[in-house]
């Protein structure tokens, strides 16, 4: 088929290396799943009930583009109370990934550049090419902890924005106080947007989750609520930060999305006022027994957060270890390249039953071993 038709921006990347491994996984009969990003808990009830009766009452056609008052105040108050910046304004997106794609499209020229760091969320590299910038990569191995020095040696006069996100995918890693502190007083000095992803801010399993925005009130806030009540497929999320780029995101939001998903606005607002802790206590156990199960044999450095795990490949490169898995033990896991220039390592999901996770335990010890 001819694909003289297409625009140069978009093939500069390939299809996301997750799908492809999904793809794989549906030839298999009984796969250990451990490559899926999203939580493995339902929606909870109310919640459920909310957007029910918010379609049930008519609520299905278009919300005003920045989301419905009350949920957009809701979400305001809370930010206002935690921050209590002068000039920071929300917006209900179309999940966390609408939330980025507007922020990097309305901040970024052709030929600026976005400091990533490596390894990331896949969407990050790709959508600051979208929108024609040059991605600068710092490098996080092999503790994946920011070296402020790295990053501060990566800007240059074209920096516009840097991509931060902690907890972290495909890490798990929670930077430290001191470093998100420094982060944002990074950002602030070289007048740089710092874009925080947030999304697993509710999955902090050590300590309490900070925001970079505590420190700087130029912060741009990405969240959503796809994992901390498991509606993935709901597409909501939000966004918080300076008004002049709120703004200027709300005005494309008009232009693509138009709104995000409206029962599930009135759905969003229940969800709110769920007390999700049960299941954040869940997964720190289950990050407990990943940790305990590959310490023998693996280098992985403990995860703080999200539902991740990163450890280096005992042997071979990581897509090398993650064929042989799914090969011999119908293992699915995430080769590191998918989320780095280093093919070095591999991401565990652990947001799954406890008995897949034992039965990923044994099956990863038994490769270490290649036994
Ligand atoms: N940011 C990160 C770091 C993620 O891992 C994900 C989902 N995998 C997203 C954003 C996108 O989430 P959403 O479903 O809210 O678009």
């Amino acid at each position: 088929m001819s694909t003289h038709w297409l625009a140069d921006r978009t093939r500069l990347f390939d299809s996301s290396g997750i799908r492809k491994v999904f793809d794989l996984a549906a030839k298999l009969k009984d796969p250990i799943n451990l490559s899926i990003g999203q939580p493995n808990f339902d929606v909870p009830e109310p919640v459920r009930q909310a957007a029910i009766d918010a379609i049930q009452s008519g609520k299905n056609g278009y919300s005003v583009t920045q989301g419905i008052p009350l949920l957009r105040e809701k979400i305001q108050t809370r930010v206002q109370q935690e921050y209590g910046h002068a000039d920071r304004d929300a917006f209900i997106t179309s999940g966390t990934s609408g939330g980025l794609m507007l922020a990097l499209l309305v901040l970024l020229n052709p030929g600026e550049e976005a400091i990533v760091f490596d390894p990331c969320f896949v969407m990050y590299d790709a959508l600051s090419s979208v929108a024609g910038a040059k991605v600068i990569h710092v490098d996080m191995y092999p503790d994946f902890r920011i070296d402020l020095d790295r990053v501060e040696a990566a800007i240059t006069p074209r920096t516009k924005v840097i991509i931060f996100n902690s907890p972290n995918n495909p890490t798990g890693a929670v930077a430290d106080e001191d470093i998100v502190r420094g982060m944002a007083e990074l950002a602030a000095k070289h007048d740089i947007v710092l874009i925080s992803d947030e999304i697993y801010r509710a999955f902090c399993y050590d300590r309490p989750f900070v925001s970079p925005a505590k420190y700087n009130p130029q912060t741009l806030v990405i969240d959503g609520f796809s994992k901390t009540y498991g509606m993935p497929g709901w597409r909501l999320g939000f966004a918080h930060g300076p008004s002049a780029i709120i703004r200027e995101m709300i005005k494309l939001q008009q232009y693509s999305f138009v709104c995000a998903p409206h029962p599930l606005q009135w759905a969003g607002m229940a969800a709110l006022d769920v007390d999700m802790s049960e299941h954040i206590a869940a997964y720190r156990r289950k990050r407990d027994m990943i940790v305990a199960g590959l310490a023998d044999d693996y280098e992985l450095q403990c995860p703080g957060g999200a539902f991740y795990a990163f450890p280096k490949a005992p042997w071979g490169t990581g897509t090398e270890f993650v064929t042989q898995a799914i090969e011999q033990h119908q293992l699915l896991v995430i080769p590191g390249g998918v989320f780095s220039r280093r093919d070095t390592h591999f991401r565990i999901s652990y947001a799954a039953d406890d008995r897949v996770i034992e039965r990923g335990i044994e099956a990863l010890r038994k490769l270490a071993r290649r036994a």
